[in-house]
């Protein structure tokens, strides 16, 4: 008997306390109800979850979902547990007693869910064990790890296709929030899903806010600013090294912000603690590289600053994605430069793989590098590059808020690339700059003898500097790393033969004097990003007061009780009983029941 979408509403409703399925979450479900395999594109806080979780408690059998990260499940199974729901999971950090009780529960069926890695997953003893297990689907979460094409490629996942003959009649539920067509078709392919259908949701995040600044002086510094702006938030910042991490969070700690540095070259444990103190935090600042963030799946971070840029949109989309999970306003901070893109090609370059994956990477930090640089509505651009067809401008991204001014930079651009061609190659930026001024102090009579020597005096050294970082964006020219005293040279040879001829025109961003492209200050609480008014933002503080203290007393964090937007719903509505309390969204029977009373005393406890 195959149960309804109906059926699956009531669910959402009594168990989660959401009145409707939000976006392709139905369709998803339907699909896995009716016990057909899919592939989900969904973008973060679309709600991915749910649409395995429903079907997994309403279809005969076990859920079993396959994740990537420790984190990612413990998260996921605390949310279950507070709504009530049998979920557990297998995972090396547990302790034999549990395992042992885990597999207890489900051989008696009494488990809904049960989250596993892969390489748990596919170990021959488990597998056994599962495969006489009567199973309602098997999810497989953040599936873009299973691509080359994809930004996390884990080998592990490649496993995974396997399962498709293992359970030939379980439905296969593979999602994602960031997969561009190739990615996808990898998926299919890997995973086996050639015949499940695909679901890929707009892209559109508009509760977050676009920044990208060119670095015009230490990243540090600037990032200490904008952390300052937004006291009292949480955030995290990604920094591209280890150190880098280090540095930035003591920075940041002795201006007084709560921040630690997270790396994969920290102790498993110190990790634990950290991200644990982060989650738990309602104002923590998380300076971390990219082995933090898939899987953290905490609502309220406000922002996210990229102290050094991204190695392509997809990472871009995820790592910015981090913010406003729970749908309230965030913002997301990219500052790069010409250096940075150096660094990454370089990189690529130093990695051990073919060369056709290589040429895709380069390909995509480029493509990243022109939507950083480009003059079109960031989050529009994002979402093209994604496939998405008839997207608006967001309206409130930087190039929205004041679109620059471009002006024609051509016949510049031909003598900086003549002036590098006659040099050789052989010199870096700022020697290549004096000589278009004619200001490099005792020049060979090779050099002075050059047409090129002092032919830019029309324009300022600090244009010339963003022209060669301009051209570098554009592949135009390339630079050579010369242990680290970088020399720049000639880049695509048919696009400089086409600016030569006139036949690709170069345009810069006109830089309005005393008017650089910043990200704004913002200083409002989380209460006005809620737009509580004032009359509320007393009780909604208490409540998460208490939310606090409850959240310590079980040692879990502060948002799988309830999220800041349902306890802003209650501080608005006051409810006086039970029922009008179950009425706002996000609080469903289990936690009604487990804290409708303790709610409903703060309420009532508070005056005014
Ligand atoms: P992701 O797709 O990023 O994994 P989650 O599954 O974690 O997203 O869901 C993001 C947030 O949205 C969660 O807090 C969840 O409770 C909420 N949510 C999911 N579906 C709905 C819905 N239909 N109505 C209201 N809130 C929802
Ligand atoms: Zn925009």
């Amino acid at each position: 008997m195959t149960a309804s979408l109906a059926e699956a509403r009531e669910v959402l409703r009594r168990t989660f306390g959401h009145t409707d399925f939000r976006g392709l979450q139905g369709e998803v479900i339907t699909e896995a109800l009716a016990g057909r395999s899919a592939l989900a594109v969904l973008p973060t806080g679309g709600g991915k979850s749910l649409c395995y979780q429903i079907p997994s408690m309403l279809r005969p059998g076990l859920g079993l979902v396959v994740s990537p990260l420790i984190a990612l499940m413990t998260d996921q199974v605390a949310a279950l547990q507070q709504s009530g729901v049998a979920a557990a999971r297998l995972d090396s950090a547990i302790e034999p007693a549990e395992r042992a009780e885990t597999w207890r529960r489900v051989e008696a069926g009494e488990l809904d869910l049960l989250y596993v890695s892969p390489e748990g997953l596919m170990a021959p003893h488990m597998m056994e064990r599962l495969r006489r297990t009567p199973l309602a689907l098997i999810a497989i979460d953040e599936a873009h790890c299973v691509s080359q094409w994809g930004h996390d490629f884990r080998p592990d996942y490649r496993t995974l296709g396997r399962l498709a003959d293992l359970f030939p009649d379980v439905p296969r539920l593979a999602v994602t929030a960031t997969a561009d067509a190739r990615t996808r078709d990898d998926i299919r392919a890997e995973l086996r899903l050639e015949d499940a259908l695909e679901f890929v949701a707009s892209f559109a995040r508009p509760e977050l806010a676009l920044f990208a600044e060119r670095k015009s002086g230490p990243a540090q510094k600037r990032v200490l600013e904008l952390v300052a702006e937004r006291r009292g938030r949480s955030g995290v910042v990604y920094a591209g090294s280890r150190d880098g991490t280090e540095r930035l969070a003591e920075a940041l700690r002795q201006a007084g912000v709560d921040a630690q540095a997270y790396h994969a070259g920290l102790d498993k444990h110190v990790r634990a603690n950290r991200l644990e103190a982060f989650l738990e935090a309602e104002d923590a600042v998380m300076v971390a590289t990219i082995a933090f963030g898939m899987g953290v799946d905490k609502p309220d971070v406000r922002f996210v600053i990229h102290a050094d840029p991204p190695g392509s949109i997809e990472a871009y989309w995820q790592e910015i994605g981090r913010a406003g999970r729970d749908g309230d306003p965030a913002e997301g901070i990219t500052l790069y430069g010409a250096s940075d893109l150096a660094w990454a090609l370089r990189r690529i370059d130093s990695r051990e793989m073919d060369d056709s994956v290589k040429q895709v990477q380069v390909r995509k930090v480029r493509q990243l590098y022109a939507m950083l640089e480009g003059a079109a509505c960031r989050a529009a651009a994002v979402r093209r590059y994604f496939g998405e067809e008839g997207v608006e401008p967001c309206g409130q991204c930087d190039v929205c808020l004041s679109p620059p001014e471009t002006e024609d930079a051509t016949e510049a651009a031909q003598k900086a690339l003549s002036a590098v061609h006659r040099m050789g190659g052989r010199f870096g930026r700022g020697r290549l700059v004096d000589h278009l001024l004619g200001k490099t102090k005792d020049p060979s009579d090779f050099e002075a003898g050059l047409t090129t020597f002092g032919i830019g005096q029309d324009r300022s050294a600090i244009a010339w500097r963003d022209l060669v970082d301009q051209l570098l964006f554009e592949g135009l020219l390339r630079e050579d790393p010369n242990d680290n005293r970088p020399l720049i040279g000639l880049g695509d040879a048919e696009g400089v033969r086409a600016v030569y001829r006139g036949e690709r025109r170069v345009a810069v961003r006109k830089a309005a004097p005393g008017a650089e492209r910043k990200a704004p200050g913002r200083r409002r609480s989380s209460a006005s990003d809620l737009a509580l008014p004032p009359a509320d933002q007393g009780l909604f503080e208490a409540l998460r007061a208490w939310r606090r203290e409850e959240a310590a007393r079980q040692h879990v964090p502060p948002y799988v009780i309830f999220h800041d937007r349902t306890l802003a719903e209650i501080a608005q509505a006051r409810p006086a009983a039970q029922r009008a309390l179950g009425a706002i969204s996000g609080v469903g029977e289990g936690k009604l029941a487990r804290y409708g009373e303790a709610v409903l005393a703060v309420v009532r406890g508070f005056e005014g």
